[in-house]
């Protein structure tokens, strides 16, 4: 039997990003901009063990604003940016759907989009997952929605320092 693990689900677009540029739709890493705090939260949860994982929907892939590859060499941009200041995201996972897209492939009703959670179904398969500490931080209710579908905790982030942020929660959840 594995050790249970602290999971810290991310979402992405106003958590990690902070950018509205084409109403938030962000497709490359120019437009990408971390938001107040987000590397050094990523890496503070690095230090605490937990497993940092991305949960995001990416419907500006269906929708044609962007390509699938687009939205695979930001993630990989993110991570090397990251590299850099030794902090680490282990997982991302994204979700290129939508009913009303127009890229045929990815215009339909998936189970991966938040809140639909598809994707932490996923993770349980690859983590055993501690769930008192596990958490999800989103800014949208349908993140908080897709943390109470997984039975972790979820917190509602309101763009401002997203390390002072975490290391409340974090620090809460060890006392
Ligand atoms: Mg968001
Ligand atoms: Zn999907």
């Amino acid at each position: 039997m594995t050790r249970s693990k602290k999971i810290a689900i991310l979402d992405r677009d106003g958590v990690l990003n902070k950018s509205n540029i084409n109403n938030g739709y962000i497709g490359l890493f120019k437009d990408f901009k971390w938001i107040k705090g987000a590397k050094k939260a990523i890496k503070y949860l690095n230090q605490n063990n937990y497993k940092v994982i991305v949960v995001t929907n990416q419907s500006g892939i269906a929708r044609k604003y962007f390509s699938y590859k687009d939205v695979v060499k930001l993630h990989k941009l993110m991570k090397d940016d990251l590299k850099r200041t030794n902090a680490k995201i282990d997982r991302i996972f994204f979700c290129p759907h939508h009913k009303d897209g127009v890229v045929k492939k990815y215009k339909l009703i998936c189970s991966c989009r938040k809140p639909k959670n598809k994707f932490f179904k996923k993770i349980k398969k690859i983590w055993n997952i501690d769930y008192k500490k596990s958490f999800m931080i989103g800014d949208q209710l349908t993140d908080m929605e897709f943390a109470k579908n997984s039975n972790i905790n979820g917190f509602l982030f309101k763009k401002n320092d997203l390390y002072k942020f975490i290391f409340r929660i974090v620090n809460e959840r060890n006392n």
